[in-house]
This record gives C-alpha cells, structure tokens and sequence, in this order.
C-alpha cells in the first residue's frame, strides 16, 4: 500500500500515466543498479527517480543527481541492472551498447534467455554519446527500466535508436536454448507414432517457424544398419535408432523450401531409462560438441507399452540441459 505522501507526491504521475496504485507500486519494488556516467545515466537516474523507483549509482560521485530517499520501509528486493555494452546484467535489467552509429537497448527479464542477450549483445560497443542525445536517450532507457519494472514487454527486447533520433524494435534472436514450445496436438501425435514403433525404438524430427510445429515421424534405420553390416552397427532397433541419411537429408531440405527449422529430435526408450542417456549424449555430441547446434533433444520413456516420461535435452553454454516435458493428458 502506498501511504498518503507517497500518494500526494506521485498523484501527478498517477493521473497522468494512467498507471494506477499498483503500477506505482511496481516502480517503487525495484531497485536499479546504474553503471553508467554521462548524460545518459543522468537522464535516466532523474526519470526513473521521478517515477518512484530507486536508483543508485554505481559511480562514486553521485554528480547532480543526488539520491532521492527510498520509498518504502525495507530497500526493494528485486534489482535491474542498467550497464553498458558489452557487459551484461545479472539477472534482469537493460544493457545499452552502440552498433553502426545507433544505439542500441536490450532489456531482459529473470526469465529471459541469457544465452541469447549474449547473442544479441556480442556485437555491441559501449555507447558514446553527449548532451542532448544523451538525454533522449537516456528517457527511453528509463521507459525500458519501467516497462521491466511493470512486468511489461516481452522476456528479452530490443530497441534502436538511429544517430537521427529514430526509434525501431529489434527482432531477439530465435531461441535455440530452451525447449521448442510444441502443442498438445503435435506431441500427441508424436507419442502415437512412437508407440506405434513399439518394441523398437521410434523416431522422429519435430520443424517449425514461428506459425507452428510440424512433426515428421521417421523410420528407425538401426535394423537395416544392423542387418547390413552388425560389426559397425552392434545394437538393434530394440536399444537404438538412427535416422536414414537420406530421409534426413529431405527433412532438411522440405523444412528450408517451407521456410522453417528442425526444432528438435525425438525418439523413445521403448523399456525406459527416462531421459536422455549416456549413449544418446555420445551420439548427440560425439566430440563434446553439438552434432546439430540448435536441435533439440526429446526422449520419451515407454513402460508396458505407455509413455511415462518425455524428457528434453538442449545444448545450451556448453552442455545439454535436460527438462521435462509434460505429457498431454489422454496419454497419462
Ligand atoms: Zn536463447
Ligand atoms: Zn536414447
């Protein structure tokens, strides 16, 4: 609750944003971090500070923007870091870097993908600016910090600001650290073609674009790899699969005509283990490398013929990551 000075002093941005008690609030619940001299830190500490939140410098010289006194009894708890590029915020906050003679902003939230601010910063220089420029921007890195603090905007964004003033969204890379989001419908189908596999393991290629997710089911190509030469290839496909490099290669090339990428690979353990083994880790990464970076990994876990577990395995910062993956519910 805010108390009657805090409301007395914010009123005027009360009534003039629109965001009312709680959206004060949440200005008021952060803390930001500013490691930032200029201009632009100074625009941004004054506007932020205006708006109710808590800014410190990370400078020693706290300049003309004095520190305005906190807000509520204890110091807020949750913390943006404000730097600039290439150094990145700890766990949410706005990085602010210079690219081709813009500036660009990248504003991550907890849970947003590091792996991919990385990314998207990499390339970024720290940025140079001077008065008026400063200023402006400056007042639109405050307005990123308040969208934070709002809970608004996507996980990780991306603003450009021209040498010419001109503001434009920068597109985040697509994620390939985190497992594909695959509908009900899709995994459903792709538990019916691995059961169908039964008691091989089954396989399957998951594509997609931003529209969707498109399932591929695959033939094991262990048994005739088997058959064919069994020095090379020991196990059947009652322990292992293996994709048909042909059918492979036309998975590929269908996905790129369709403008779409391989999200993950999916086979089953038709006796268990849940999650991805040992072996599918030799497979994967033979040389403690991702065979196919940014393909994810799905193992799904059979039991008397049901599927008890699917289990995702992505290559992210140098080794793959399992999480689970909930199974759609007519299959529990
Ligand atoms: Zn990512
Ligand atoms: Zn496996």
């Amino acid at each position: 609750m805010l108390t009657e000075p805090q409301i007395q002093r914010y009123a005027r941005q009360l009534l003039l944003r629109d965001l009312g008690e709680k959206g004060q609030e949440s200005l008021g619940a952060v803390r930001v971090h500013l490691a930032l001299g200029g201009s632009l830190a100074g625009a941004a500490a004054a506007y932020l500070r205006a708006g109710g939140t808590e800014v410190e410098r990370a400078s020693t010289s706290p300049g003309p923007w004095a520190s305005t006194p906190p807000l509520v009894g204890s110091p807020p708890a949750r913390r943006l870091d404000v730097l600039a590029a290439p150094a990145a915020p700890g766990r949410s906050g706005v990085v602010v870097g210079a690219a081709a003679g813009a500036h660009v902003l990248w504003s991550i939230a907890e849970e947003g993908c590091h792996a991919c601010l990385d990314l998207a910063r990499r390339d970024l220089a720290p940025p140079e600016v001077r008065g008026p420029a400063g200023i402006q921007l400056g007042t639109l890195l405050a307005f990123l910090v308040q969208r934070r603090a709002l809970g608004l905007g996507s996980p990780l964004e991306g603003i450009q600001m021209s040498r010419e003033g001109v503001l434009s969204t920068v597109s985040a890379p697509d994620c390939i650290h985190r497992p594909p989001a695959v509908p009900g419908s899709v995994l459903a189908a792709l538990l019916h073609h691995l059961a169908a596999a039964l008691p091989d393991e089954g396989c399957a290629v998951l594509v997609g674009r931003e529209d969707g997710v498109r399932l591929v089911p695959m033939e094991n190509a262990q048994a005739a790899h088997h058959a064919r030469d069994p020095e090379a290839f020991p196990r059947t496909a009652r322990t292992a699969f293996s994709l048909d490099p042909r059918a492979w290669l036309t998975v590929l090339r269908e996905a790129d005509q369709a403008g779409e990428r391989v999200l993950a690979i999916a086979h089953s353990h038709p006796e268990g283990p849940p999650g991805f083994s040992d072996e599918d880790r030799r497979w994967a990464a033979p040389d403690g490398q991702p065979l196919l970076p940014g393909v994810a990994h799905l193992v799904v876990a059979f039991e008397g013929g049901r599927p008890r577990s699917a289990r995702w395995a992505v290559w992210a910062e140098g080794d793959f990551r399992e999480s689970d993956c909930p199974l759609p519910a007519e299959h529990e």
